[in-house]
């Protein structure tokens, strides 16, 4: 057990490390931060903070003797140079490595025994074409690796368009997978302790725009609900055959026949920053907890409907509208440039329905 007092490394100073950080300091713990920016947003909050590329082996050597347990908040990270870090590192690199690789992501899931689009690698215009003929349209081409926020990708909707797309995502080693016809998006947020128990949040429905994460909201509807166990289980398996240990997030597409596992990530998510205020235990406090090896929190639902807006590039100029409404719980990341498509906040609301009047 790593006990309050003690420091916890984040590699990643985001929003994410930030809520982590801010977290972890409720519990008595210190966070250093190891980003390579000039003043990543996490490292406002935090007792110590590393300014070092991700590679820097020095760098990260130091790091290592300063915290007592370390994690990461982003997965686009070289896997390689933090195997320095040992068993010190939770989440290990292997959630790391298989959630950064589209490929080895897929074939990781299925080999769990979860299920995921219809896809294929594919590495030349030759590969696209032939998985078009393979999969039907349409199809979205998918970059490996440091795809996020729907960078990376390109859809074909039909077959002339395969060049175009290719073209599109660099000519790069991709993935080609069949359009999903879904009802709804949704998430499994769980967490994983040491010792292999595993519970999971409420499953929010997650409301793209552009790609990027609008909105995440519970009870997410019928049909996602109907899909919610056979996720779970899914997800709970995924994270054991990883050995996951801390908050693993599992995306799905709520499918006609089934959930579809869409994409993984070792970490705390966006569509489950709405159990700050609408759980009993924070994803974040639920990843420290499991991490420093504390016993993992409830995860009880606060209220009777809970709803997370993003506020994406210049929504964030609302703020003073938005911090003058009652109820309504305000995150500022504290990031200086609020460019199209970054993420600048989210508001929550939490909605208690009150006893019913007749
Ligand atoms: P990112 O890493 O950018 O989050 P995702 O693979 O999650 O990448 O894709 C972003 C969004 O694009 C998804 O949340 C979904 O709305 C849409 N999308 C991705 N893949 C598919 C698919 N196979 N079928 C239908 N929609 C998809
Ligand atoms: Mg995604």
């Amino acid at each position: 057990m790593i006990p309050p007092g003690s420091t916890i490394g984040i590699v990643g100073g985001g929003q994410l490390g930030r809520m982590l950080s801010l977290a972890a300091a409720q519990l008595g713990y210190k966070c250093h931060i190891f980003d390579p920016h000039e003043r990543p947003c996490a490292a406002d909050v935090a007792a110590g903070f590393t300014r070092a590329r991700y590679d820097d082996g020095d760098a990260l050597r130091a790091f290592a003797e300063a915290v007592d347990v370390a994690t990461y908040e982003f997965e686009n990270l070289p896997v390689a140079p933090l195997t320095l870090l040992g068993p010190k590192l939770r989440p290990g690199v292997k959630s790391l490595a298989v959630a950064q690789d589209r490929a080895e992501e897929k074939s990781f899931i299925e080999a769990s025994g979860a299920r995921v689009a219809p896809w294929c690698a594919v590495q030349s215009l030759d590969d696209v074409d032939a998985a078009v003929a393979a999969l039907g349209c349409p199809i979205v081409l998918k970059t490996r690796r440091y795809g996020y926020d729907g960078k990376g990708q390109a859809w074909i909707r039909e077959p002339g368009e395969a060049a175009e797309a290719w073209e599109a995502i660099g000519e790069q080693p991709a993935v080609a997978e069949a359009g999903i016809d879904f009802a709804a998006e949704f998430s499994i947020i769980l967490a994983r302790g040491m010792d292999g128990q595993c519970v999971r949040f409420e499953a929010p429905r997650n409301e793209h725009r552009d790609g990027i994460l609008r909105r995440s909201s519970v009870p997410a509807g019928a049909e996602v609900e109907a899909l919610a166990g056979e996720a779970e289980r899914m997800a709970f398996s995924i994270a054991a055959a990883l050995d996951h240990v801390g908050v693993l997030t599992v995306e799905f597409f709520a499918a006609a026949d089934g959930p579809i596992v869409n994409e993984i990530a070792p970490r705390v998510h966006n569509s489950g920053h709405w159990t700050i205020e609408g759980a009993a235990t924070s994803q974040f406090e639920q990843h420290i907890r499991a991490i420093c090896g504390l016993p993992l929190g409830s995860t009880a639902l606060r209220g009777s409907r809970v709803v997370m807006d993003n506020l994406i590039g210049d929504d964030v100029l609302g703020w003073p509208e938005l911090i003058a409404e009652p109820g309504l719980a305000v995150h500022l990341y504290g990031k200086g440039d609020a460019r199209p498509g970054r993420k600048m906040g989210h508001v929550t609301r939490v909605t208690t329905a009150g006893p019913s009047r007749e």
